[in-house]
């Protein structure tokens, strides 16, 4: 029998005076998608779990001088976000397409990012939506670009006594379109073979003036493509251009697929540049009329 204690604290201090009690004993539990499957899988438990789930405060969507989400809010509260479908298009496709309706009842956008897996469906949309990572330590508040959280497999900069407490993202991405493709093989539950983000902003005369592309499962933790994003800058957009962002997207300046029993490495080069390309191609479309 997997044995271990449960605490359900119900304001944020007493879950990082607990965190600083237990220190490596405790593990902290949101929705428990992740943590009680790695408990059950691996046979091992922490001595404690710390649940966030009476922090009922950190569960919400604002728009307030840029987007603030709480960590505890679920993906079907995101799903179920108008605001989010239209003005946050690329987080709204990610959070949809997690597990199902039960898992996305529960499982939380902070779970998602905290867990890290390279194949973390809100991490490429946070990506281009050029989000930050809002923790609360004993030392107080500070913030992590989302770009910069992700240190490895699994890994993150938070600190062990940290709590994520809410993601931010700039209130410039308003004027921005974008889209979220997840490649698997089947439309049912199940995993990415690859994801791919892409945020865009269209000058006068359908000029690109800035463009985001977040890639999942290409590389060890989700990357953004740089030099594509650089390449499609001032440039106009139509199918040339795409096509070679896609390609520059696909290329060792920007990705490191690997091969996997999913998938080979080869395969998900090209549907970062085929995809790469139709995603950007639909972002703009989207800041035209967001419903597509
Ligand atoms: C059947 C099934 C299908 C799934 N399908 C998908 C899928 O399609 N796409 C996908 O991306 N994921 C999928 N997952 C994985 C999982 O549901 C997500 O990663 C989910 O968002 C995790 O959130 P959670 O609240 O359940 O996290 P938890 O399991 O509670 O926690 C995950 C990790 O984050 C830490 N943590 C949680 N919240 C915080 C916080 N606020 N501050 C600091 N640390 C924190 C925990 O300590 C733990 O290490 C699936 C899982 C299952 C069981």
């Amino acid at each position: 029998m997997i044995d271990y204690d449960y605490i359900k604290p119900d304001s944020l201090d007493e879950v990082l005076s607990l965190l600083k009690e237990y220190g490596p004993k405790a593990t902290l539990i949101a929705g428990g998608t992740d943590v009680m499957v790695k408990i059950r899988n691996t046979k091992k438990s922490p001595d404690v779990l710390i649940s966030l789930r009476g922090l009922k405060d950190l569960q919400y969507i604002k728009k307030n001088s840029g987007y603030h989400i709480g960590a505890l809010t679920t993906h079907r509260m995101l799903e179920q976000s108008g605001m989010v479908q239209k003005e946050l298009t690329a987080l709204h496709e990610g959070a949809s397409r997690i597990g199902s309706v039960q898992v996305r009842n529960v499982a939380t956008l902070g779970g998602n990012i905290c867990n890290a897996a390279p194949s973390a469906d809100t991490a490429g949309p946070l990506l281009v939506l050029d989000a930050t990572v809002v923790l609360e330590g004993p030392e107080g508040r500070r913030s992590v670009p989302i770009a910069e959280f992700f240190t490895g497999t699994y890994k993150t900069r938070r600190k062990a006594d940290e709590v994520v407490v809410e993601i931010e993202i700039p209130a410039e991405m308003e004027q921005f379109g974008s889209a979220y493709w997840k490649h698997s093989r089947r439309k049912a539950m199940n995993l990415p073979i690859l994801g791919i983000a892409v945020a865009l902003k269209l000058a006068d005369g359908d000029e690109i003036s800035d463009a985001r592309i977040g890639l999942t499962v290409a590389a060890p933790t989700p990357v953004r493509a740089y030099k594509a994003e650089e390449f499609l800058k001032g440039k106009p957009l139509n199918d040339d251009v795409l096509a070679e962002a896609g390609k520059i997207a696909a290329s060792p300046d920007c990705c490191t697929p690997r091969d996997s029993l999913r998938c080979e490495a080869w395969y998900r080069c090209e549907i970062i540049e085929t995809y790469v390309a139709r995603m950007a191609r639909l972002a703009a479309e989207r800041i035209k009329n967001p419903n597509l």
